[in-house]
């Protein structure tokens, strides 16, 4: 694909984002988009000012997850003014198709769209702005690597070593492009069940603590198995925020204070 810059040369990008956090991961369905939001809203109830970006183009699942009730608006100039909910900035591309349209562009058109996604947004002063990437290692990591001014990426992944394998590939992607890793997020880290007590380890546990100890990278906080997570998602109430966060909504809040 090409992916040269759409920018002109010199010309600052974000220029009034103190943070640009990228949210990663190698394997999709490890809980990417969930630690993004949360992580956004977590950021933002400490009282910093957050903008989350989707740029999960082919899967945005962040409006739903913060029940975005609103649609980003144009000005006159050009620009989009974002909508905000929780006190965030968002956008995302499932803004601008509708909710059971599938995209289906290539690598080019996507990169336009993402540059535009975030040059023409009116951002304004954020002290974070979140993103939530696809998963994997394709065009849209290339474009915001090759882009956007990151601070660092977070790397999040389930402990099994299916998705280590892929946690991986995203790390020496970044390498590559000699991208800050912050450090790696454990989530689906063990079950405490409700009948027995017991924890089980469904997707084992200890895998990404291991894989960060490895790769001499923080460990920020693993995130227990727990229905509160998947409900808080899908009724577009992040966990984090709950009046009782309980032990998932802490180690959330852990997670934000070791970003
Ligand atoms: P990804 O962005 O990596 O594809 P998502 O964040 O969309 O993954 O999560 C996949 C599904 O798993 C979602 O329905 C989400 O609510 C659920 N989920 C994520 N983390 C947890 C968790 N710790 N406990 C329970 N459900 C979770």
């Amino acid at each position: 694909a090409n992916v040269e810059s759409d920018l002109s040369a010199g010309e600052e990008v974000l220029p009034n984002v103190k943070n640009v956090i990228a949210v990663a991961s190698g394997k999709g369905g490890v809980g990417k988009s969930t630690v993004a939001v949360n992580l956004a809203a977590g950021l933002s109830q400490l009282g910093a000012r957050v903008g989350l970006f989707d740029a999960d183009i082919y899967g945005p699942n962040v409006p739903r997850m913060v029940d975005a009730d609103e649609a980003p608006h144009a000005t006159d100039q050009e620009t989009i003014i974002p909508p905000q909910k929780y006190g965030m900035k968002l956008m995302s591309m499932a803004f601008l198709v509708g909710e059971d349209d599938p995209v289906i562009w290539r690598g080019p058109m996507v990169h336009k769209l993402l540059t535009q996604l975030v040059e023409d947004v009116e951002w304004g002063a954020l002290d974070y702005l979140v993103l939530d990437l696809p998963p994997g290692t394709g065009d849209t990591q290339l474009t915001i690597l090759q882009t956007l001014p990151l601070t660092g990426a977070v790397i999040v992944t389930t402990p099994e070593e299916v998705a280590l394998d892929d946690a991986n590939k995203g790390l020496r992607m970044f390498g590559k492009h000699d991208t800050n890793v912050l450090g790696i997020v454990e989530n689906m880290s063990g079950f405490v069940c409700p009948d027995c007590g017991g924890e089980h380890e469904i997707f084992g546990k200890g895998g990404g603590k291991q894989f960060a100890a490895d790769n001499d990278l923080p460990f920020l906080g693993g995130i227990p198995l727990d229905p509160s997570v998947r409900t808080g998602s899908d009724d577009g109430g992040p966990v984090v925020l709950d009046d009782e966060p309980g032990e998932v909504g802490d180690a959330f809040k852990l997670v934000t204070e070791n970003v």
